[in-house]
């Protein structure tokens, strides 16, 4: 079975200064059981690139490079130390109008520049509501992860739109069955689907993630507010590695 793996989204937070937390984490977690990466802004790659953690972008242009003013290209972002990427976070689908037919565009990308995608899927707090959750997920699997998507060079990241930031999460029922839902989708599309890695992503804490953890096909997560500080991420990678 593939390590477990912790993920850290800044978003749109870090100054040089922040990489202190960083070094911070590393001390604590130099000999962690677990996978860890760490999604900067794009300003901080290089800056993180000799870490020992995992370091990716949190977007990619599907084009290698080009007349695309302000984007990143994947090559950019593995030139400048990043071993992964995250492709199709609900805030670029919503802030930046990206459907599933670009993503699977960037996770190509992604891919032909040796980077790992973390594909990003989750349903609204309407779809969730009017018990559509699963066939969005359907949707969104079909029409996000390319064909070529190994275990190797792709890790899942189910994110409810509503719980991404709010402090809401769903109830571990509710995140067993869209996991478990993934991954029998996962297992039926790809010969190594079974190891393929689903995290959870959406309001996860120090004080919710071991009963996250436990639930079964959960492989760890993707944290955005709660990565930011070493003091809120320990807590999360010590219960992964706990699990
Ligand atoms: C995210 O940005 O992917 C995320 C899950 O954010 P948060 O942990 O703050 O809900």
């Amino acid at each position: 079975m593939p390590r477990k793996l912790a993920a850290g989204n800044w978003k749109m937070n870090g100054l040089r200064a922040s990489l202190e937390e960083l070094k911070t984490l590393e001390k604590r977690h130099d000999d962690a059981s677990v996978d860890i990466l760490i999604c900067p802004p794009a300003t901080l790659i290089s800056a993180c690139k000799d870490m020992l953690f995992d370091i990716g972008g949190q977007d990619c242009h599907s084009a290698t490079s080009g007349a695309h003013t302000g984007d990143i290209s994947a090559d950019m972002l593995a030139d400048a130390g990043a071993s992964h990427v995250l492709t199709g976070h609900s805030e670029r689908r919503t802030d930046h109008g990206e459907d599933d037919a670009t993503i699977a565009a960037k996770s190509l990308a992604a891919y032909a520049a040796d980077l790992t995608a973390v594909i990003c899927i989750g349903e609204t707090l309407e779809e969730r509501e009017n018990g559509s959750t699963l066939a969005v997920i359907d949707t969104q699997l079909a029409g996000s992860v390319p064909d070529a998507a190994t275990a190797q060079n792709t890790v899942i990241a189910y994110e409810p739109v509503w719980a991404i930031g709010t402090g809401k999460v769903p109830t571990l029922d509710q995140i067993g069955e869209v996991h478990a839902h993934i991954r029998q989708r996962l297992t039926d599309r790809f010969s190594d689907g079974g190891a393929m890695r689903i995290l959870y992503g959406g309001s996860v804490k120090g004080s919710n993630a071991a009963d996250i953890f436990a639930v079964p096909d959960v492989d760890g997560a993707l944290v955005g507010g709660a990565s930011l500080k070493a003091d809120d991420f320990s807590p999360i990678i010590a219960a992964l590695e706990k699990a």
